[in-house]
């Protein structure tokens, strides 16, 4: 049995871990250890085949694979260890010879029960998806209820289509994302039901994946029965008050095989608790002092299973901060007192900021045309170059541009006047892959292509089946869909 004292292990080998593991390293900590309970590092980037990742840490738009491989490059680059198929049990402060170790138990097929010990420990353990129990809609369980996340993984993954008719209920990133993303793969989605008045995704996400479909968005609204015995073959929505109860008489039923419920995620917090860590009921997650150092000292939390973030750069970001709090607690273990007291302060400023954001959904809808009196309209849109979703102002007469407005960005600019002259969009998707242990591997246009060129898109690589090996970078289809552009793998297969 492994029972060897670490200085650091890091519980989560997603972007967060892995982060969190290269800033122990920059500050001087080599005695590491990334425990993963995965078969493969990268966390749940590896099913985010869509783009939008690293705008801010790379200054490039990459998708959620490609994001992963370049971290991962960097910690086998860096040589810290890692163990994958290892599922972490139980974590425990135990004192010898007067200092605090964190023994930790972790299970897995190639290593056994493993009894570890170390100085400090990082959890990055990234958050899940809340299930249907959750919810209490009445009707029975039958089959087509899936999460969204976990039909992303069926998609994006397995290769596989959980259904043909779809109904989304909830409105956050995954749930848009997903209405994009089953649309692209053949299947309707009728409609998306939000129960809140505004949508709970970026506005990004809502023009890129709604509007672009002409997938509906009914806000105030939700599902009240799932109708089927042993597949799902319908539901009823209907509209809510403002104290979020179904009206009587807006009850509207829809056809559909498939509800895919996102409805919202929660920092994956087991391990925390088990621990008799603090925990936040703003966040869901530990509280941290201002080190991200949670109540139990020596342990410190990153990323998602914080709290739930938006965007991979500001997880990497915190994460290097958590691993350079987490190497001055290591540099002076010992050192310190040992007793384990709670000298976390709800008030720090990562609380005083989740209290703040939960106050302030907003719920702005643009998308506004006005003619005005010289004959020019103007559009208000909201930008999708980022997740800052500036509301952009463009004016058009006679087919040219005359004034852009509201834009923080260059970029800005430029999508602004593309949307409303010659809309382009990256597409995003995956394709078939023989040889390998890998059924699908994921794509992306490596620039974005008409608008209107999407479905020639998709029509050009449906059926497409390629043979391993494939890496990252490897260019699909030299000119898809006649646009001049080139479909390249996203996400790597190995031959069998
Ligand atoms: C559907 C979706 C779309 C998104 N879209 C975007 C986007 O467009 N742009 C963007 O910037 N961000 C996006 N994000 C956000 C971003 O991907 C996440 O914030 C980020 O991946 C979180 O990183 P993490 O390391 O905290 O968690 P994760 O990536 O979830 O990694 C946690 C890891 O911990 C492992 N683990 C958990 N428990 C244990 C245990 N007990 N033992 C061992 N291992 C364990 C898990 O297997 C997992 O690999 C999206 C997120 C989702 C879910």
């Amino acid at each position: 049995m492994n029972e060897r004292i670490y200085d650091a292990i890091i519980v989560g080998g997603g972007p967060a871990g892995l982060a969190a593991a290269l800033s122990l390293k920059d500050n001087n900590i080599t005695d590491i250890l990334i425990l993963e309970r995965d078969k493969e590092l990268g966390g749940i980037l590896n099913q985010c085949i869509h783009n939008g990742f690293g705008l801010h840490t790379f200054n490039e738009e990459l998708t959620g694979p490609e994001y992963a491989a370049r971290y991962i490059k960097m910690t086998e680059e860096a040589g810290i260890p890692y163990q994958l198929n290892t599922m972490v049990m139980d974590i425990q402060p135990v004192e010898e010879n007067g200092k605090v170790f964190k023994a930790v138990t972790a299970m897995s097929a190639t290593y056994g029960m493993q009894m570890l010990k170390a100085k400090a420990v990082l959890l990055a353990m990234g958050c899940r998806e809340k299930p249907r129990g959750a919810l209490n809609i009445p009707g029975y369980r039958p089959a087509g209820i899936y999460s969204a996340g976990t039909a992303q993984k069926f998609v994006n993954i397995d290769g596989l289509m959980p259904g043909k008719e779809v109904v989304i209920l909830g409105s956050g990133d995954i749930g848009l994302i997903m209405a994009r993303r089953m649309t692209l793969e053949g299947a309707k989605v009728k409609l998306v039901a939000e129960i809140m008045p505004y949508s709970g995704g970026l506005k990004r996400n809502i023009v890129q994946c709604l509007d672009d479909f002409h997938i509906p968005l009914l806000l105030s609204h939700t599902v009240i029965r799932i109708l089927g015995e042993k597949r799902v073959e319908g539901v009823v929505i209907a509209k809510v008050d403002d104290n979020l109860k179904p009206i009587p008489g807006t009850e509207e039923e829809i056809k559909c095989d498939t509800l895919l419920l996102s409805v919202g995620l929660i920092p994956e917090n087991e391990l925390s608790r088990n621990m008799g860590i603090e925990m936040s009921a703003a966040t869901r997650g530990a509280v941290v002092d201002d080190y991200l150092q949670t109540s139990c000292p020596g342990v410190f939390a990153c990323g998602n299973v914080l709290h739930v973030h938006d965007l991979v750069d500001n997880v990497s970001k915190e994460a290097v901060t958590a691993g350079k709090n987490a190497a001055d607690y290591i540099h002076s273990f010992g050192d310190q007192d040992t007793t384990l007291t709670n000298a976390v302060d709800p008030d720090t400023p990562l609380m005083k900021k989740f209290a703040a954001r939960n106050a302030t959904k907003n719920g702005v809808n643009p998308n506004d045309i006005i003619t005005n009196a010289d004959g020019s309209m103007t559009y208000t849109l909201p930008c999708i170059n980022c997740p800052a979703g500036c509301i952009v102002q463009v004016t058009l007469k006679d087919g040219v541009v005359t004034d852009v407005s509201g834009n923080t960005c260059d970029r800005g600019e430029t999508y602004a006047r593309n949307e409303v002259t010659a809309p382009v969009r990256i597409v995003t998707s995956s394709v078939k892959v023989s040889g390998s242990d890998k059924p699908v591997v994921s794509v992306k246009t490596k620039d974005a292509i008409p608008k209107g060129k999407i479905d020639a898109c998709i029509d050009a690589i449906r059926d497409l089946t390629i043979p391993a090996p494939v890496s990252i970078g490897d260019v699909i289809i030299p000119n898809v869909a006649d646009t001049g552009i080139e479909l390249i793998a996203t996400s790597p297969a190995s031959a069998l």
